[in-house]
């Protein structure tokens, strides 16, 4: 065996079915990458400074600096120089904490919230490659995404996501229907695994 259920096939060549997927994840993430290069934007906007606008904007609110870096899973020199930049080019200002006056809150310019709204336009290119997946297929990977995102999420190898798998109103296989088979107790109504959410603004910790 190599990983949980998956069987090795002695005659078929090249790497482990692991490694298989690592690699075409691996290839998945350049792809999205590059469009986010593709997208910079007016404000040539790194991939990076946009994820940081998008999560400020998803948020809601003002955030820390800290709290940036670990939404991110990035560094903070790296986070600092990018926040210096997206400061400059008058898409995020920060604030006083009225609750810390220590505290630095990093929150959208009206021009930073203009630019989240483009920004959340989803490459043409990648949903239209998306959208021409089998719908089981589809069900299927998000499933198996989501539960990949937690085992790593377990591992501290991904930042914590507001996911269904980790949220206190999911309640899974809950209905005998097998194309919605779960409960959001949030909204009171039940789903399938192709609408399992990543990222969810209702999302609370289990
Ligand atoms: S509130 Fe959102 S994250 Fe939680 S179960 Fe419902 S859809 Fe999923």
């Amino acid at each position: 065996m190599c990983g949980r259920g998956v069987k090795l096939v002695a005659d078929v060549p090249g790497m482990p079915p692991t490694g298989q997927l690592l690699v075409g994840l691996a290839r998945l993430g350049q792809a999205v990458r590059m469009e986010a290069w593709r997208n910079a934007g007016p404000h040539h906007l790194s991939p990076l400074q946009a994820d940081i606008i998008l999560l400020l904007h998803g948020r809601g609110g003002a955030l820390r600096q800290g709290e940036i870096v670990t939404a991110l899973a990035s560094t903070p020199p790296t986070v600092s120089d990018a926040v210096k930049v997206l400061r400059k080019k008058e898409l995020v200002d920060a604030g006083r904490d009225p609750g810390d006056a220590r505290v630095m809150l990093l929150g959208l310019t009206p021009a930073g919230h203009d630019e989240a709204a483009r920004l959340a336009i989803q490459s043409e290119k990648l949903t239209d490659a998306v959208s021409a997946l089998d719908p089981a297929d589809f069900a299927a990977m998000l499933r198996g995404m989501t539960h990949l995102m937690r085992e790593l999420q377990d591992r501290r190898a991904i930042p914590v996501s507001q996911m269904c798998l980790t949220c206190r109103f999911f309640v899974p296989q809950a209905h005998a229907d097998p194309l919605r088979p779960h409960h959001c107790d949030f909204v009171d109504a039940p789903f399938g695994d192709a609408e399992l959410r990543v990222t969810c603004p209702d999302h609370d910790p289990a």
